[in-house]
């Protein structure tokens, strides 16, 4: 049997909104095993955000029932940064903006905190710094980014074309063994995508997962996914292969909804 690098069971979460609560997943089943990309499409308000953010460690969620496995261990029980420790990377649907940290500095000090639980005893190499800025450099310029965003502070006042590509230097950087990806390609335009897309292709090898959340297929038609999920109401309708994008694309997701009798 493949091996599975993110395994989620019967998933359950609310949302905690003042006093209230209100459930958002239902229920979600999702296997992506180890060395495959997979892909979450689905109508707006599926809880989409809401799975990914309960990965990452969000404390806005809370997890009422289920479970969930990365590579084999339960990772709801860890902090969100023994998440990241474990080479979880979320690439957010909304970035958010730093003001007085640069995007070298935050990266570097992330590439020190994992380094450093991988080998608690390593010692300190003198020539990290020079690696560590020869490989964000070489991120950004595939993400064809101007080297000098690296002291430009967190996200401010770049665009949201840019803000995604940021993103995905930072992944490259950090080379985690399981991203998730929300909605990466919105708001870039077809030649960005494209970059984006070869980005995560260059970064594919057998112990890189993916989970990505989009609502085009044209991103897809670059990665060639392994498996294309459907998400309402917070539960997983269907899983299928690449043809289930195409077709959502062509004819919405009315047909697919009432299918599942879930619309
Ligand atoms: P998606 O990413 O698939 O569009 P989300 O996970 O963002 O969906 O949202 C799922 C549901 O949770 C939506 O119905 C949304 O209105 C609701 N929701 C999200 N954030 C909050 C919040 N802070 N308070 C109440 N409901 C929320
Ligand atoms: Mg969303």
């Amino acid at each position: 049997m493949q091996e599975l690098a993110l395994d989620i069971r019967d998933l359950r979460v609310s949302i905690n909104d003042g006093d209230s609560s209100k459930e958002i997943l239902k229920g979600i089943n999702l296997e992506v095993p180890k060395g495959q990309v997979h892909v979450i499409m689905g109508p707006n308000g599926s809880g989409k955000s809401t799975l990914a953010h309960t990965l990452m460690g969000h404390p806005k969620y809370s997890v009422t029932g289920g479970s969930v496995s990365l590579y084999g261990e339960d990772l709801l029980s860890l902090k969100v940064y023994e998440r990241a420790r474990k080479g979880l990377f979320l690439a957010y649907q909304y970035p958010v903006e730093v003001p007085g940290v640069s995007l070298a500095h935050f990266l570097w000090n992330a590439n020190q905190s994992i380094a450093q639980s991988k080998q608690p005893t390593g010692k300190k190499d003198p020539k990290a710094v020079l690696a560590f800025r020869k490989r964000l450099n070489a991120a950004l310029e595939n993400l064809k980014m101007a080297t000098d965003f690296s002291t430009r502070h967190l996200n401010v006042g770049a665009s949201g074309g840019e803000k995604k590509r940021i993103e995905i230097a930072q992944m490259q950087v950090l080379d985690p063994r399981m991203v998730l990806m929300d909605e990466i390609d919105s708001g870039l335009d077809i030649d960005s995508t494209k970059v984006v897309a070869q980005a995560i292709n260059a970064m594919k090898k057998p112990d890189f997962t993916a989970l990505i959340i989009t609502h085009y297929p044209r991103i897809l038609e670059y990665l060639q996914p392994d498996r294309v999920h459907v998400m309402a109401a917070g539960k997983v309708l269907c899983s299928r292969g690449m043809e289930l994008a195409r077709e959502l694309e062509q004819k919405g997701y009315d047909w697919i909804l009432s299918e599942y009798n879930a619309s």
